[in-house]
């Protein structure tokens, strides 16, 4: 019987061939590895990612597609299939013998960046990640000092991961269209931090409230956090807007504070 697709969970199901085997290069599974899908759908990506590693554990929050995926996949040993809430699911609970996690999805668009700060609390056991996500989202995670999508996402994201766009994909290769072109893009966790920060949540406060007025200059969008001289402790000029200033202008900013504060 066919799927009505779901808006509520950002339903828009691959049937582009190409596309589906541009993704499965990218991530290019090895026959040792572990992966995990998540949002596998109708299984566009499930069978061929399936078809190259040890084990693949997929995340499917509609109960009437992971009832359709196991009869799809039915004795397939390899496969897990978790009816789960990806923004609930321990990855950490998939983990056998210390290995990491690759993962993978053509994600639900409505939920991408509470996904994404979800997943980098869990970057300890993720080896990369190739997910699909709308391609201005994607511009935005990838941004670099002084690119107009460059703002608290890039900041955070490139604080927690390498991230590189790879390709575009059209409207055209789902059903039903989105109305946006959408971008696949690999994310690798760093395995040292790369730069120093104390406290989270100090950088996470000083990005936020940097960006939040983004065309003003520090010193007035940093009022009520770090005056001229926390902001100049810290090396950076306090006449310097947001979209100028790289994460290791952000990670000092946010140990000024903490030595403000502390
Ligand atoms: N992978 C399939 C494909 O490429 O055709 C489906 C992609 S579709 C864009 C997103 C999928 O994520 C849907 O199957 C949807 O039901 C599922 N989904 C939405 N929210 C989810 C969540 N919180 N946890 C797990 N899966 C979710």
């Amino acid at each position: 019987m066919q799927h009505q697709a779901r808006k509520r969970f950002g339903q828009n199901f691959l049937h582009d061939e190409s596309v589906i085997n541009a993704i499965v290069g990218a991530v290019h599974p090895l026959p040792d590895e572990h992966l995990v899908e998540i949002g596998p759908g109708q299984g566009a990506l499930t069978r061929p990612l399936l078809r190259g590693c040890r084990r693949l554990d997929v995340l499917e929050i509609d109960r009437d597609l992971v009832a359709r995926l196991q009869r799809q996949f039915d004795g397939e040993a390899k496969l897990r299939i978790h009816s789960a809430d990806a923004l609930q699911f321990p990855l950490s609970e998939l983990v056998e013998n210390g290995e990491r996690l690759r993962v993978i999805g053509n994600l639900p668009y409505n939920i991408s960046t509470p996904l994404l700060f979800r997943l980098f609390e869990q970057n300890d056991c993720i080896e990369d990640m190739h997910f699909m996500l709308q391609k201005e989202v994607v511009e935005r995670l990838c941004a670099r000092p002084g690119d107009d999508a460059y703002g608290r996402l890039s900041v955070m994201t490139q604080y927690h991961c390498d991230a590189e766009a790879l390709f575009e994909v059209y409207p055209e290769s789902f059903h039903p269209q989105p109305k946006v072109t959408s971008s696949v893009f690999r994310l690798t966790p760093h395995r040292q931090p790369p730069v120093a920060v104390a406290n989270l949540h100090d950088l996470e406060q000083v990005v936020a409230k940097a960006f939040s007025q983004r065309r003003k200059t520090l010193h007035n969008a940093l009022k009520g956090l770090l005056d001229d001289d926390g902001i100049e402790q810290a090396g950076v000029d306090p006449r310097a807007r947001a979209e100028t200033l790289s994460l290791a202008d952000y990670a000092r900013l946010a140990q000024a504070l903490q030595g403000k504060q502390g």
